[in-house]
């Protein structure tokens, strides 16, 4: 029963104040500070957080630091097991989880459950893929001047602690996406779950506790980025920081842990080109979908059009005839609202209608919605838009959409190249090769033709380049980046 099964993380008061877990028990902060969860829905308490001291992160760091030797010298197909084990249970408490994030984050209840069933599917086969992975064997005489007597032989292993630090919009999908490969590789892992979403990324953690992670393997730590997030990546005992979340944060914090490695995916502010061959009815859907899924606070989300006058009144004709069918903003958890709830909280959909009216202000034109409800914003269109309005110029994490016209797609080309994020972008053509060619002129992470831009699937590379990432995730590339390489040379006697 769900109630059982997550009965430690919380005192079950009304509303209930969560746990923090520190490898073996599930407790209250000695701070007595706690930082409340309200639901961007109606504003309801949904739970509180503890806001840990630096006393029990150095204990915690302890811990995890202690138990990491043993779990990497388990057998891997042990590791493996347990890993399996945990998206056995994602799958059994899909509904709760479901029905928590949707009251927790806001989002609708088929954009919740498709998270948590992606979840299970992508630690399965994290899990499948660690198995998979060789090492390899290099001789001496490869290189001129060497003769046979040295033998390279190259495993993988862990980093040690790696520090997890998972953003609220898909709380349960990128703690999972750190955690699995972490643990499968043999690192021990601290968790510092978002706080809008906090409450999601504990029940996880308390999973992969059930599921066999031993003591200390796992552990989790709760407060406000701002509070404890310092301290925690300037922890001597980290290994390796693992952080996803917004490139203002990765940037202020990107130098705070010199020397060790980073796996940061950060904001996105993905434009779209589509060309005059395009299959305008395809790139019309792609833009409604690709902006307004998640009420546009995905990494991944359309924030920009780039084409020409002509083209550009042929898309908006298109998706203005679209938007009712593909699109209804309300209530989450209504079967009738279509992609576009709250965001994340009425303070963030403040900053959005500011954004919307100050590039207003500075000559850009409003095609549909712009106006705000408390945390709900219309989906809007734009257009005049310009590079250095604010509305692109930033990422806005709404649902909001510009377009931007180029006389010449090589402009389109200057003005993706001068962002200075580069998470995808996506090209829209008949003609695949000039697709290809186009999107080999980007500085992007990755280009999509012919669809919008996504994280998915799992397996596939994902990466930011600029302001939007460092080093690439995805199954067998996170396997990699949660591991190093230890070269042992042999020196054999001739
Ligand atoms: P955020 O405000 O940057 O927070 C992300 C995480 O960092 C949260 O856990 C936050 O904790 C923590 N944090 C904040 N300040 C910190 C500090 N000084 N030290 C350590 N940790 C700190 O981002 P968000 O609003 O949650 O998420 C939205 C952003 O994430 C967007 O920019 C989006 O594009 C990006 N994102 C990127 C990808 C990708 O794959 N590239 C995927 C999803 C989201 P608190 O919540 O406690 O503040």
């Amino acid at each position: 029963m769900p109630a059982e099964f997550f009965d430690p993380i919380s005192d079950h008061k009304t509303p209930p104040t969560y746990f923090f877990f520190d490898g073996t028990s599930w407790k209250g902060s000695e701070s007595g500070k706690t930082v409340p969860v309200v639901s961007p829905i109606d504003g309801s308490p949904v739970g509180n957080l503890p806001v840990v001291t630096t006393n029990e992160i150095d204990q915690v760091m302890a811990s995890a630091t202690a138990a990491q030797p043993a779990w990497e010298a388990t057998a891997l197909n042990k590791r493996v097991s347990v890993i399996h084990l945990a998206a056995d249970w994602i799958r059994q408490y899909q509904e709760y989880l479901t029905n928590l994030m949707v009251r927790e984050i806001g989002k609708s209840a088929e954009e919740a459950k498709s998270e948590i069933v992606r979840t299970a599917d992508l630690i399965d086969y994290f899990a499948d893929e660690a198995e998979a992975l060789r090492g390899e064997t290099i001789d001496s005489d490869n290189f001129p001047g060497y003769e046979k007597g040295k033998i390279a032989i190259v495993e993988r292993v862990a980093h040690g602690v790696v520090l997890a630090i998972a953003p609220f919009n898909y709380p349960v999908n990128l703690s999972a996406s750190k955690i699995a490969p972490a643990l499968l590789m043999g690192n021990s892992v601290v968790v510092k779950p978002p706080t809008m979403g906090g409450i999601s990324g504990l029940h996880l953690v308390r999973i992969f506790e059930k599921a066999g992670v031993p003591p200390g393997v796992i552990t989790a730590v709760t407060g406000t980025g701002d509070v404890i997030g310092d301290y925690l990546v300037r922890h001597p005992k980290i290994s390796m920081v693992a952080f996803t979340g917004s490139s203002d944060t990765g940037l202020a914090i990107a130098g705070k842990s010199p020397m060790k490695p980073l796996l940061f995916e950060c904001g996105g502010n993905n434009p779209v080109v589509v060309m005059p061959d395009a299959d305008i009815a395809l790139a019309s859907r792609e833009i409604i979908k690709g902006a307004f899924a998640y009420s546009g606070q995905r990494c991944t989300g359309i924030k920009y059009v780039l084409t020409t006058p002509a083209i550009r009144e042929q898309l908006l004709s298109q998706i203005v005839k679209l938007m009712p069918e593909m699109v209804k903003a309300g209530d989450p958890r209504s079967p009738d609202t279509k992609m576009v709830g709250p965001v994340i909280s009425e303070q963030a959909a403040v900053h959005v209608e500011e954004v919307i009216q100050e590039s207003v202000k500075n000559g850009a034109t409003v095609v549909m919605g712009g106006k705000r409800e408390k945390a709900m914003i219309e989906p809007t269109i734009l257009t005049g838009v310009i590079p250095t309005m604010p509305v692109i110029a930033k990422e806005t994490f709404g649902p909001v959409v510009s377009f931007v016209d180029v006389q010449s797609f090589d402009e389109a080309v200057t003005i993706i190249n001068q962002s200075s994020y580069g998470l995808q972008a996506s090209v829209f053509t008949k003609d695949e090769g000039t697709g290809i060619v186009f999107g080999s002129k980007l500085h992007v992470g990755s280009v999509q033709i012919n669809g919008s831009p996504q994280r998915g699937p799992d397996h596939f590379p994902f990466l930011g380049v600029k302001h939007s990432g460092v080093g690439v995730q995805g199954v067998r590339y996170s396997l990699e980046a949660m591991s190093r390489i230890r070269p042992i040379v042999l020196n054999k006697p001739q």
